[in-house]
């Protein structure tokens, strides 16, 4: 394994209007009351490092996939450049997340030899009175997607895959470690409105990111 501070590209995708150019802005700290370390190197990339677990990373957030400017060339090399993904939808719009899992689908199919760290993000979770897309209705999606995966699973696919989105910790990765290796994705519901989770998601990637190179 290499010294020293690790560079991560992370790319946000999923439908126009679920809230990715929000998390985008969290994690980019325009929020934030003083100025922080994080460098704009396009209207739609961000760079900033974190420390996560004691270990620094360098995050390049990538927020292009709606850049319609652009033309279609820009999501195949979404599709490409990524280190890991972030594959955004929101709680609150059914069509959005049915996208989410093409999107999962598609990529796995895009970056076939490679094992791409994947977090399904709910986002818009404050939105509790308009939710279209509940955690349990998630969980039988995705076990339906990767029957495989589950039955390979040595823990309870409801540890492995979801957690519910009121505990703290939404990313378990003590107990999901194992699980993470054979799943191809981690979920978390956030909020961008509130920022909840939203920490938990970058730190979270990183962990994944981690994983994998800890496992070669
Ligand atoms: P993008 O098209 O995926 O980049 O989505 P945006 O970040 O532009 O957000 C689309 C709309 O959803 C905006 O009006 C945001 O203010 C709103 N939005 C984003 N995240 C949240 C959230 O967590 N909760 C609520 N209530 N609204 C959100
Ligand atoms: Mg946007």
């Amino acid at each position: 394994s290499e010294s020293g501070s690790s560079c991560y590209r992370v790319v946000l995708i999923g439908e126009h209007g679920v809230g990715k150019s929000s998390l985008a802005n969290i994690f980019a700290g325009v929020h934030d009351s003083i100025d922080s370390d994080c460098e704009v190197l396009g209207e739609d990339t961000y760079e900033r490092t974190l420390m996560v677990d004691g270990e620094s990373a360098t995050v390049i957030l990538l927020d292009m996939w709606d850049n319609k400017r652009e033309g279609e060339w820009i999501r195949d090399h979404c599709m490409q450049v990524g280190d890991a993904y972030l594959i955004v939808y929101s709680i609150t719009d059914r069509a959005s997340f049915e996208k989410a899992s093409e999107l999962r689908i598609q990529l796995r199919r895009a970056r076939q030899k490679e094992d791409i760290p994947i977090i399904l993000v709910g986002n818009k979770s404050d939105l509790v009175r308009c939710r279209e897309v509940s955690v349990a209705g998630l969980r039988n999606s995705l076990v339906a997607l990767t029957p495989s995966h589950v039955a390979a699973c040595p823990g309870p696919p409801s540890l492995c895959l979801v957690t519910p989105c009121n505990h703290v910790s939404t990313l378990d990765f003590a107990e999901g470690r194992a699980c993470a290796v054979v799943f191809d994705c981690k979920f978390i519901e956030t909020s961008a409105a509130v920022q909840h989770n939203v920490k938990e998601l970058f730190e979270g990637i990183v962990r994944q990111v981690r994983l994998r190179r800890d496992s070669k």
